[in-house]
């Protein structure tokens, strides 16, 4: 299945809107156990998707899934950039090798969480972006085909952000607090939870 172009575009700009909307809240959270600059590096990276709607929407998917991935390597920066980066990458090439939507959607997620990981030398539970991508995926095989599939993606994303307060960081800069990261939500979990929700939304309508 192709996806429509319109589709995409919409999208993708719920979804980099959604994160734009959320840089103060995502910068409060990275201010607690990291650095503070988590809204403003996503919300760079954000723009910059935005500035290029045009040129993502008129590819196919898989080739706007690796535009959009090159274009958070390049501008947000930090942990995150090169993170979120080589997710949408994995995604999309994914996508150019044999796999389809929507039959291999948890395939394709599940190559891009796996890129994540690869990338940060990271694994669920170490309070981290992960720690929402790893749920989701999960979600994504066993109510795979079911017609609340959407809807629980949605809450098991809400969920996991939760999760993530009580856990003691021990990747990036959260970890250099080590004990006194615990009682604080994971700023990457929630930048991924609000751009899961957003997609979902985007779906839903
Ligand atoms: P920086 O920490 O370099 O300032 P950001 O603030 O933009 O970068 O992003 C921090 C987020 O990146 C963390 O909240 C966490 O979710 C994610 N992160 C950091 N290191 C890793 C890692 N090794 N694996 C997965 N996610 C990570
Ligand atoms: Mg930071
Ligand atoms: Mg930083």
């Amino acid at each position: 299945m192709s996806v429509p172009s319109e589709t995409i575009k919409s999208l993708v700009k719920a979804a980099a809107e959604q994160v734009i909307a959320s840089a103060p809240e995502l910068t409060s959270l990275d201010q607690a156990i990291g650095d503070g600059d988590h809204g403003t590096n996503m919300k760079r990276g954000c723009e910059a998707v935005l500035g290029k709607l045009d040129a993502i929407s008129a590819q196919p998917l898989d080739e706007a899934l690796k535009m959009i991935g090159k274009t958070l390597v390049m501008t947000v920066g930090g942990a995150s950039g090169p993170l979120y980066g080589s997710f949408f990458l994995a995604a999309g090439e994914a996508l150019s090798h044999d796999k389809n939507l929507p039959e291999d959607l948890a395939d394709v997620f599940g190559s891009a969480v796996n890129a994540v990981s690869a990338r940060g030398r990271s694994q669920v539970g170490e309070k981290t972006m992960l720690d929402v991508l790893v749920p989701v995926l999960e979600t994504l095989k066993t109510a795979a085909g079911q017609p609340d599939l959407i809807a629980r993606v949605r809450t098991t994303a809400t969920e996991a952000v939760e999760r993530t307060a009580p856990m003691q960081a021990t990747k990036g800069r959260a970890s250099f607090l080590g004990a006194r990261s615990v009682g604080h939500v994971d700023p990457g979990a929630r930048s991924t939870c609000v751009l899961v929700q957003a997609v979902c939304a985007g779906l839903e309508a």
